[in-house]
């Protein structure tokens, strides 16, 4: 069985699933680890829920690599209070999430959003925070013993936002006054939060809890640090055992995506690929085939340059088998989550991503790359297709490519002398050239190695023969294939020319 399918099978009938991004950061490849598991999830279960829960109430805890240093007066404060760094949002969050949310829209996931900062205001929590409020000792005795925290009695599991300095976790608490919390703030201020309004949050180990119970949660994904022995998922199943009496949701713990060579992804370091950066170079299907086809405990490691070819072509090969009904129920299972938009009705053609990296650099039109690699048999989606795939390409050879597979033809002939033997060479490939009826890539490619031994030529040398005329540089993509896709007539014209 699929793992989204194993996993769907532990909830009850129209289960809610829930997932949370802290909108402090770039969200990345990593974080969609998490809507992407859940969204899963929610397909494969019976009438299920997705929630992405925004945790625009967190403080910015502090100046980020990516921040201006004038965010130094922020930090410490709601991230929903904070301005936006572009200025065209409503608030540091919204800079953050509506790229992400129009993201998690391509991708295909359905899902209800939440803002923490409304839920404190419109008073979601209140009944949650009493309750806790009132455990105050039992919920700092499971802080104690597993999570190590030594808390002082006149600890509460409430933070104030200062009605002065505007900062979280600054204030000590004096007194509870239902449904008031009397404080005093490192700044001078003394003050009282109304628990029924976003006049403060509770801490991060007792609001998870406190959501699961207040918004009746059956699944949370967890990235694997909450999961660790003493971590917030430990203390939080208590919490919601011993303080609100119901059980905590069912786990599916996942794994950190790899940027190769660099490390685990976050934001708040500054190793990551932005959601809108792989929507830019991949299909969302592929990216949502990415993270199917690997169980969430299993690490993932991203390579955006070459080996990125090689994930699309296992997509278009899995597609392909697909329709021609040759997987494995896991697979088909596979592929079928992969759609960001229903299953294609008829198999796509789809023209493969390495090829496109060549046509992309020789053709600016796509008619003319339809033209060269697909023609007339296919479907009426295949040219949005192309389209698409296209445009993801160039996207990808100008931010992500490794600098060998970028070539551009030379509109006009670049300076070459060729010596005696090249001469011959190109005279004879040339009038071989004109002999074969049907040109293929591996028959244009063995011809150079044929005519290169027959004129005593090494074989470097007749290869960047052609590199040279048509680039104007000594190397360039594998040779018959990218013969084959520039138009016959330039190709030859070209050749001969350079004989003159
Ligand atoms: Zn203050």
């Amino acid at each position: 069985m699929h793992w989204a399918d194993v996993e769907a099978s532990e909830l009850p009938p129209e289960p809610l699933i829930a997932t949370g991004i802290t909108p402090s950061g770039p969200i990345h490849l990593g974080s969609l680890r998490e809507i992407l598991t859940g969204d899963a999830i929610k397909r494969a279960s019976d009438s299920g829920k997705l929630l992405y829960i925004a945790d625009s109430i967190d403080p910015l805890r502090r100046v980020y690599p990516f921040l201006e240093e004038s965010y130094e007066q922020y930090v410490g404060m709601p991230l929903h209070d904070i301005p936006c760094i572009c200025g065209s949002h409503a608030s540091y969050a919204d800079h953050y999430l509506e790229p992400f949310l129009e993201t998690i829209e391509q991708l295909g996931i359905e899902c209800s959003v939440k803002y923490t900062h409304k839920m404190y205001a419109e008073g979601l929590y209140e009944g949650a925070i009493r309750k806790l409020i009132e455990s105050r000792n039992v919920v700092a005795q499971i802080l104690s013993e597993k999570a190590n925290r030594q808390l002082e009695d006149s600890w509460y599991p409430y933070n104030p936002i200062c009605n002065d300095c505007g900062r979280l976790g600054t204030t000590d608490i004096l007194s509870f006054e239902d449904p008031f919390v009397h404080y005093r703030c490192k700044c001078g201020n003394q003050g009282k939060a109304d628990i029924r309004t976003d006049d403060g949050k509770l801490p991060w180990r007792c609001d998870w809890p406190a959501r699961w119970w207040i918004l009746g949660v059956d699944c949370e994904p967890l990235g694997k640090d909450h999961a660790t022995s003493g971590g917030s998922w430990d203390t939080g199943t208590e919490i919601i055992k011993k303080v609100f009496g119901t059980p905590p949701p069912h786990p599916v713990v996942y794994e950190w995506i790899q940027l190769k060579g660099k490390g685990a992804m976050s934001s708040s370091s500054g190793i990551a690929i932005k959601g809108e950066d792989i929507l830019a170079m991949l299909e969302p299907e592929i990216i949502r085939f990415l993270l199917m086809k690997t169980k969430p405990q299993s690490h993932i490691d991203f390579d955006p340059a070459l080996p990125l070819l090689d994930l699309v072509e296992e997509y278009d090969q899995i597609e392909s088998k697909y329709y021609d009904g040759e997987l494995e129920e896991d697979e088909k299972r596979t592929y079928e989550l992969s759609q960001a938009d229903g299953i294609p009705e008829y198999p796509p053609t789809r023209v493969p991503y390495r090829h496109l990296v060549n046509l992309v650099q020789i053709y600016d039109s796509v008619d003319d790359m339809w033209e060269i690699s697909v023609g007339d048999e296919c479907g009426p989606d295949d040219y949005e297709r192309l389209i698409e795939r296209a445009e993801k390409v160039r996207y990808w050879i100008d931010n992500f490519a490794p600098d060998f597979v970028k070539f551009s033809i030379k509109k006009e002939m670049p300076d070459v002398t060729l010596d005696e033997n090249q001469r011959l060479f190109l005279e004879k490939y040339l009038s071989s050239l004109e002999e074969i009826d049907e040109w293929r890539d591996d028959l244009l490619h063995s011809l150079v190695h044929s005519t290169a031994e027959e004129v005593n030529l090494s074989k470097g040398k007749a290869f960047s023969i052609f590199y040279t005329i048509l680039l104007g540089q000594k190397r360039g993509p594998k040779l018959g294939r990218f013969l084959m896709q520039i138009d016959r007539e330039f190709l030859l014209q070209r050749l001969k020319k350079a004989l003159k």
